[in-house]
């Protein structure tokens, strides 16, 4: 089976072409300066080729990705008739998605009653949905939410400790992001550990960063909230906050909200606690040679993930496996270690030789810490593909 992958933003759009029973990807690339003017950059067969196509509007790039896939050269398949599916990335489900779903009109009036939660993305997403059908109408297209997998909260979970109304007529209450991949290590701990009845806590630690509860495969409690800005410490997110530091920076330096915002989102984190950068590699190397607002920030951030991991397990009433992926989680031995230290009060202990691991599937605990401790590197693509083929092989 080939699936196409797509994840559509406002002027640029990522493609994977992918067999979802062996996650082989056989081409993959990212159409840029959408509406600007136009590049495609494609990576299939060994090789990397970037062109300049005029892209006016997503179905201009949808086409020269639909026909890059078939050329004789570049390309990978035949006709685009042999693509049995196309599988979108949706930012925003509201309260209208628990779950991935095959795209109809009904479908597309939903993620659209979603915009003024997701206003950059879902409208991004709805294009690539567009193009995609006008392009390619007679193939299967399913949509896959960021926030499906965080459905299964519990209201005392999900609902802000605020006036009901907010609720009731602007459906304002925890949804949490990186659902397709908590959903996936989730899946993939349940495969290792043989056994659904585990209570798991992951740890998605990028330059985005998110914690999920989960019990019997079902999401309990997230970190991020009505949006990604919630939980730990970012790159250059804030995380959480007392709501009334934006009053007072807005009061004292004449700011408005959406510069306040924007200021929690993009200029705060560990780049604002290290003064250096918001990649940890950069953090890292600088507090090794001393800097000590760098070893603030990795031991401020490792201290926030500490704490959830401490308060999810008290949420699910223990810890079986605690899993650890995205780019900090998959790859910094060093903050692994920091977070997990004083853990052992729970269970938690780590094997310093294990835990060298980078990049590949490894249990990184002892033999005898009662919580097994898990690396298991995220692919969220291959879930949208394995989703997308389910979805259609089951709607035949
Ligand atoms: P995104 O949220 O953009 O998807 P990623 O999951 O790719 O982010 O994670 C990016 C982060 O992972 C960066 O801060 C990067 O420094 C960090 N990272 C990647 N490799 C390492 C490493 N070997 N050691 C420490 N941090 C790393």
């Amino acid at each position: 089976m080939n699936i196409l992958i797509i994840n559509a933003g406002s002027s640029s759009l990522k493609y994977q072409l992918m067999d979802p029973d062996t996650g082989v990807v056989s081409a993959k690339g990212l159409c840029e300066r959408i509406y600007i003017d136009g590049r495609l950059t494609h990576s299939a067969n060994g090789k990397k080729v970037v062109k300049d196509i005029p892209m006016p509007t997503h179905s201009e790039a949808i086409e020269a990705v639909l026909e890059i896939l078939v050329d004789p050269v570049d390309g990978v398949i035949k006709s685009t008739d042999e693509i049995d599916a196309v599988g979108h990335r949706v930012l925003h489900g509201g309260m209208e998605f628990f779950d991935s779903c095959i795209i109809n009109d009904e479908v597309i009036a939903a993620i659209e009653k979603c915009i003024p939660l997701g206003p950059l993305h879902n409208p991004a997403n709805l294009m690539g949905i567009r193009a995609c059908q006008a392009v390619m109408p007679s193939t299967p297209q399913v949509a896959v939410f960021d926030t499906a997998f965080h459905m299964t909260m519990p209201p005392v979970a999900y609902r802000y400790a605020i006036p009901t109304e907010y609720y009731k007529n602007d459906s304002i209450r925890r949804y949490g992001f990186h659902g397709t991949s908590h959903k996936y290590v989730t899946k993939r701990a349940i495969e290792l550990m043989g056994r659904k009845d585990i209570k798991l806590v992951n740890c998605h630690l990028g330059n985005g960063s998110s914690m999920s509860a989960v019990k019997d495969g079902k999401c309990q409690d997230t970190s991020m909230g009505l949006t990604p800005l919630a939980g730990v410490p970012m790159g250059t997110r804030s995380g959480d906050l007392d709501p009334a530091v934006v009053q007072f920076i807005m009061n004292k330096y004449g700011m408005s909200a959406d510069e306040c915002l924007n200021m929690l989102n993009k200029k705060s984190g560990v780049m604002a606690i290290s003064g250096v950068s918001s990649d940890f590699r950069d953090i890292e190397n600088s507090a090794l040679s001393g800097n000590e607002d760098c070893a603030l920030a990795l031991d401020k951030f490792a201290y926030e993930v500490r704490k959830y991991i401490g308060s999810y397990s008290a949420a699910l009433g223990g810890l079986d496996c605690l899993v650890f992926t995205a780019g900090v989680g998959e790859n910094s031995a060093s903050m692994r270690a920091r977070i997990c230290q004083n853990l052992e009060y729970l269970g938690v202990k780590i094997d310093p030789e294990k835990n060298e691991v980078r990049g590949k599937e490894a249990i990184i605990s002892t033999d005898d810490s009662k919580v097994t401790v898990w690396v298991i590197p995220t692919n969220e693509e291959l879930m949208i593909a394995q989703d997308t083929a389910e979805l259609v092989k089951a709607a035949k």
